[in-house]
């Protein structure tokens, strides 16, 4: 069983959103586990004091290392990957799922106020990952999806495998558009939109070109940076 756990000041936010749908059935049928523990639970006082101002001062406080230190030796596990929720992480990335989702768990640190001290992910080699350029208030937004992107990678968890390959980023691609019945639909700007007419041709290596040069296309406007790696990636291979 893939095991998730998730060091938090705010373990009553867990499963959330990922007790529902895809993710809700592959926990409740056991495909994955999640814990999420109380960091506050490893405080040395009785006030369950879990930070501290900043040194050199500033802004904001910061989660004291002891702390989250024990918190983090009392719920590794061996071969269990530590990340640490950061903005200043590793952009989180589908191939860095892929890899995480193949091993035996994740173990997920959730940062609040202005962050951890830098020790603790020193000692403990916390590998930092972020979820975008921009800044949450909490990490456990961001331990969500990351188990999200995880959990619907795992064996049995998706109907088709198939449509795992053709997803937006599998093969540095952006996804081709859906379309699904009507045939012909109009919106509230009163005009009747028709489906491309490949799709509904039939013709299955057609709508497999169709969708290969939208792909294409899509990507080459929408993300430039993707694109360039791709075509990077393909010059390579050439050679
Ligand atoms: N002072 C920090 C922001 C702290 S936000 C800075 O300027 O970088 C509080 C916590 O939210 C962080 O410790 C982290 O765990 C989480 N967080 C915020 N934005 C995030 C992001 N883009 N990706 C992952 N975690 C994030």
């Amino acid at each position: 069983m893939w095991r998730a756990t998730a060091l938090t000041l705010f373990p009553e936010m867990f499963p959330g959103p990922l007790g529902e749908s895809l993710a809700g059935k592959a926990l409740k049928e056991g495909v994955w586990s999640l814990q999420a523990v109380d960091i506050r639970r490893f405080a040395k006082d009785r006030h369950g004091t879990v930070d501290d101002a900043p040194f050199g001062g500033g802004a904001g406080m910061v989660m004291k290392p002891d702390v989250l230190s024990a918190a983090i030796q009392a719920m590794a596990e061996p071969e269990v990957a530590k990340l640490l929720m950061s903005p200043r992480g590793a952009p989180f990335s589908q191939a860095r799922a892929r890899q995480l989702a193949a091993g035996p768990g994740v173990l997920m640190v959730c940062g609040r106020f202005e962050g951890v001290d830098e020790r603790v992910i020193e000692a403990h080699g916390l590998e930092e990952v972020s979820i975008g350029d921009f800044v949450l208030s909490g990490g456990e937004i961001a331990a969500m999806a990351v188990m999200d992107c995880c959990v619907r990678l795992l064996p049995g968890v998706m109907g088709e495998p198939q449509s795992a390959q053709e997803e937006s980023f599998e093969d540095g691609l952006l996804e081709y558009s859906h379309y699904t019945r009507p045939a012909a639909w109009t919106g509230p700007d009163g005009i009747e939109r028709r489906v491309p007419e490949v799709l509904v041709s039939g013709h299955h290596g057609k709508v497999a070109e169709w969708r290969r040069k939208q792909r294409e296309e899509i990507t080459r406007r929408r993300r430039p940076d993707l694109w360039e790696r791709r075509q990077q990636a393909t010059r390579n291979d050439e050679k």
